[in-house]
């Protein structure tokens, strides 16, 4: 065979293959142009409160120190004594932007998603904060734009810091957190000020969504196992604390909200994550408040992994689910 004409034959060859993989995998799990749907049933909630801790390991969150004593005292109160815990399982790749399009939107993203760093929508997608009758958000302005940018209407607020302030080096990132624990007080009391503002609480649907990126920064910069990660957690574990003990008060308990905690993703034990591994894939997920089942005692339960014993948890009913 004529030589040329082989070695363009071979190249088309491969040009074909490369191709199809892009058109085979590299497709939109998204259906446009469907009627939306509502439900008739009453909602057993008025309002949400999502605290998104990223980059926190479940087993981090859920595991005791040597003395028995939890990370995260308050949390551990809640699953025994008024909430409902479990694994949430996460999808490769374990990065922020997938993780928090399925916790807000439900979907496990586009894989072309890739090709732009997972930080631009490559399709537009519907979500739990464009369909609330309001959501304020604070945090990372790398992950709270993107639920604005393709929301309907001037209805999803956003409160970032500045991209300079996420020093992933930093001496002690909890900064991030403890601006976003401030932040989200100062508005609940210029609220009782603003009139405007406290009759827009008031509404049904609506959605305060807390994104916390100091555990992901010091786990980047001292590993999981640090004093600084861990006292990450205790960070967070009295700011959620706080911001319930101030949204309960707020709305004079009347018990219409739902709180639920959870992360993006986890972390490996040097400080990585977009892989597959159970460190990366397993992430907390507690929920408690209107409308979540108070914590059930069973004597068994089974898991192919040796958690519940490791965490002391196992009388405590685990319900794990899909990221
Ligand atoms: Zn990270």
């Amino acid at each position: 065979m004529n030589m040329p004409i082989f070695i363009v034959a071979g190249l088309l060859v491969h040009c074909v293959f490369l191709i199809s993989i892009f058109d085979i995998y590299f497709t939109s799990p998204l259906v446009h142009g469907m009627t939306p749907h509502q439900t008739t049933l009453p909602p057993p909630a008025r309002r949400l409160v999502l605290f998104v801790a990223d980059g926190l390991r479940a087993d981090s969150l859920y595991e005791l120190d040597n003395n028995g004593t939890s990370m995260a005292p308050y949390l551990r109160n809640v699953i025994t004594s008024k909430g409902s815990w479990g694994v949430s399982h996460t999808r490769v790749p374990t990065e922020s932007r997938p993780g928090h399009v399925a916790l807000i939107a439900g979907f496990y993203e586009d894989v072309s998603a890739v090709a732009r760093g997972w930080k631009e929508n490559p399709v537009e997608f519907d979500s739990l904060f464009n369909e609330s009758k309001y959501t304020w958000s604070w945090g990372s302005p790398d992950i709270l734009p993107m639920f604005a940018k393709g929301a309907s209407g001037d209805h999803v607020y956003t409160h970032c810091y500045k991209a300079g302030s996420e020093d992933f080096g930093a001496e002690d990132a909890t900064v991030l957190d403890t601006w976003v624990f401030d932040h989200v007080k100062d508005f609940f009391s210029s609220a009782r000020n603003n009139e405007t503002l406290f009759s827009k609480l008031h509404e049904q649907k609506i959605v305060f969504f807390l994104h916390l990126l100091g555990i992901d920064t010091n786990g980047h910069a001292h590993r999981p196992h640090s004093s600084e990660y861990k006292g990450n957690i205790r960070k967070v574990d009295e700011g959620v604390k706080e911001i319930v003990s101030l949204v309960e008060d707020f709305y004079g308990n009347d018990g219409d909200t739902v709180f639920v905690l959870t992360s993006d993703h986890g972390m490996t034990d040097w400080g990585s994550h977009g892989a597959g591994h159970p460190s990366e894939t397993l992430t907390p997920l507690v929920a408690w408040g209107a409308g979540i089942q108070s914590p059930q005692q069973v004597s068994s339960q089974q898991f192919e992994d040796s958690f519940l014993k490791e965490w002391k948890l196992e009388t405590w009913k685990r319900q794990d689910v899909n990221q």
